[in-house]
């Protein structure tokens, strides 16, 4: 029901009920105004008769008596009159006249308990009071009552009864009723006309403001108020608007605003307030996410808090990541919740089974039964692959899994969220990608690939701590070719490089994958052999040795043919520092080339007497 109405209502149940009371306050003092007022009246009127039946007595003309009761019974207001004379006066004087002998049960009552009796009859019509009054006979009266009567003080002489018309003041007291009751109606039509003309603007006004509010806890500020009131009604009505309409404007300029950070999915929020934080929300988390990754050490530790986000933040079960080399159309599992991949193996080595990476489009199972051909699941399984484009040479891939087609649906409602974070993970990932492959070309050589002296430089204090804890011991072997100038200067800069890189081919092959070789300066190579028995180390050193000098390198018609010479110190047994027995090792090359090339030498302290 409307405010308006219930305020109308209230208001007139006040009223009605304000009426009705003074009505039947009205009514009840006029009903008993009217009943007071007629047994004075009778009480009057048994004073005259009683006065006047003794004056009949004592003027000796009692039998003219009922003359004068038929005039008193003339009186206004008075239906009938009689007395009734009591056994003790008939005794006396003899029986009274017959009219005179108790009418009704009251006469007889009052005849014998000397108490004045009164009865009110109503009906529709008519109201009555009907009294009996005794007439007591008392010593003290003038004339005095004993004198002439027979009688004791006290003695009921007879009674007086009357019957009095009230209907006159009954009905006189209805009429002022009604005409209250008129009035009252009246009065409540004017006070409801009035109120309502007053009130209700201010009712519209309120319920516009409930209407415009519970617009804008929808998010809705397009509302706005009107209203006629003059004064404070339209000031409130006035800044409300400016209130909604700036609201409108800063809210829908923000959640604009904010929608061009992040992207939202199609089920957002249509109260803008509620979206805007919600966006700010993710702002803030995505921008969090983005600086803990910028100090993580490399992609892979960033994969893992990609992980991480998945499993917590967006509550994934089963899920995947891929990582795809466009240059070898290899896909890289990164993780996989929960065991095996439903993926088929051919799409690790070929990429290209995998769809989602071919299209470069979301595949998801629920938008056409069997979408991925590589996938094993029969069907058994809903999926949702996403491929995310990292930079020229990587793609990731995250392949996300429900049991039913439900569990699939509120993982879509997510998918644009986790796009959000990956596409801020996306430069970090890219510049991680990056410094690695700066890392490891600075680290690399370009003619051999293998390590170069800065590699060396920079892991060989990692290298010393592991040394000292574990116990590691090295032998190492410097290698350099014998008159190699002589190549340059014969067959050009070309073939040089050329028998540069056979050699550290030979270098490749002969050694484990625990060692290293490390290209230490023009065409001289370092190996560092981990853990060898002194056998292993001569026969990767031979093997090396002899390797290279079997290589036979065409030259147009020639056939040229080169040798090395081996340096071999080792750590501990020469020196407890890696530098130290690099240096031995080149000690023991320098020997062997002053004693004639094309052989290996190991390390001996004499040689050093020589420093
Ligand atoms: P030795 O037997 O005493 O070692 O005589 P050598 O001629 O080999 O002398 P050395 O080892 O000092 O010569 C190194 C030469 O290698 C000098 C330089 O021109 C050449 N060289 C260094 N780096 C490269 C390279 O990358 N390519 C080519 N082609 N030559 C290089
Ligand atoms: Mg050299
Ligand atoms: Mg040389």
């Amino acid at each position: 029901m409307h405010t308006n109405k219930k305020v109308l209502i209230i208001i007139a149940l006040m009223l009605i009920l304000l009426a009705a009371a003074t009505i039947i306050n009205v009514a009840i003092n006029f009903r008993d105004y009217s009943y007071n007022n007629a047994l004075e009246k009778s009480k009057m009127t048994a004073e005259v008769v009683r006065d006047g039946l003794t004056a009949h007595m004592v003027n000796g003309i009692m039998d003219k008596r009922d003359f004068f009761l038929s005039n008193i019974s003339n009186y206004d207001d008075v239906k009938k009159l009689w007395i009734v004379r009591s056994p003790k006066v008939d005794t006396q004087y003899g029986p009274g006249l017959p009219q005179e002998e108790p009418r009704d049960p009251m006469d007889a009552r009052v005849l014998k308990s000397g108490i004045m009796e009164k009865q009110i009859s109503e009906d529709a019509d008519t109201a009555s009071l009907r009294v009996s009054i005794p007439y007591i006979a008392s010593s003290m009266d003038s004339p005095n009552c004993l004198s002439c009567h027979h009688v004791n003080e006290g003695d009921v002489l007879g009674v007086i009864s009357m019957e009095f018309d009230i209907s006159h003041t009954r009905n006189v007291g209805m009429f002022t009723v009604l005409r209250i009751f008129g009035l009252n109606v009246i009065f409540i039509i004017i006070a409801l006309f009035l109120t309502n003309y007053y009130i209700k603007p201010y009712m519209e006004l309120f319920q516009n403001l409930q209407e415009g509010i519970k617009k804008a806890h929808l998010g809705d500020f397009t509302h706005r108020f009107t209203t006629n009131i003059k004064g404070e009604g339209k000031e409130v009505a006035d800044d409300m608007n400016d209130l909604f309409e700036k609201m409108q404007d800063a809210f829908g300029n923000i959640k604009e605003q904010l929608r061009t950070f992040v992207a939202r999915s199609n089920i957002s929020d249509s109260d803008p307030l509620h979206e805007a934080s919600s966006i700010i929300n993710e702002l803030s988390d995505i921008y969090k996410f983005k600086k803990t990754i910028e100090l993580d050490k490399d992609k892979y530790s960033i994969y893992k808090r990609i992980y991480h986000l998945l499993e917590q933040k967006f509550e994934l079960k089963h899920f995947a990541l891929y990582e795809v080399n466009h240059t070898r159309k290899e896909r890289n599992l990164l993780f996989i919740t929960q065991g095996k991949s439903f993926c088929s193996h051919e799409a690790d080595i070929d990429a290209l089974e995998c769809r989602a990476y071919r299209t470069s489009t979301d595949i998801i199972s629920t938008d056409f039964p069997e979408l991925c051909t590589s996938c094993t699941c029969n069907g058994e399984v809903e999926y949702a692959c996403l491929p995310f484009a990292i930079n020229n040479d990587y793609t990731l891939v995250l392949s996300i899994s429900s049991k039913t087609k439900e569990e699939l649906g509120d993982i879509s409602d997510k998918i644009t969220s986790i796009k959000n974070y990956l596409e801020a993970a996306k430069p970090v990932i890219e510049s991680k990608i990056l410094m690695d492959v700066l890392r490891e070309s600075s680290l690399r050589d370009g003619l051999t690939g293998l390590y170069n002296r800065r590699f060396l430089e920079e892991h060989i204090e990692q290298e010393q701590t592991q040394i000292q804890r574990d116990k590691t011991y090295y032998d190492i072997l410097m290698i350099d070719i014998d008159f190699f100038k002589l190549v340059n200067d014969t067959y050009g800069h070309d073939v040089g490089d050329t028998v540069i890189k056979a050699l550290s081919e030979i270098l490749k092959e002969s050694i484990r994958e625990a060692d290293l070789a490390i290209r230490y300066g023009g065409e001289e190579f370092l190996i560092l052999l981990r853990h060898t028995s002194p056998e292993a180390t001569q026969r990767i050193a031979s093997a090396i040795h002899e390797g290279f000098r079997a290589k036979k390198f065409i030259i147009g018609s020639e056939t040229l043919e080169k040798t090395l010479s081996i340096g071999i110190a080792k750590l501990p047994q020469d020196a407890d520092s890696i530098w130290k027995v690099i240096k031995y090792a080149d000690i023991a090359l320098y020997e062997a080339k002053n004693t004639g090339r094309n052989k290996i030498v190991y390390f001996e302290s004499k040689m050093f007497d020589g420093y």
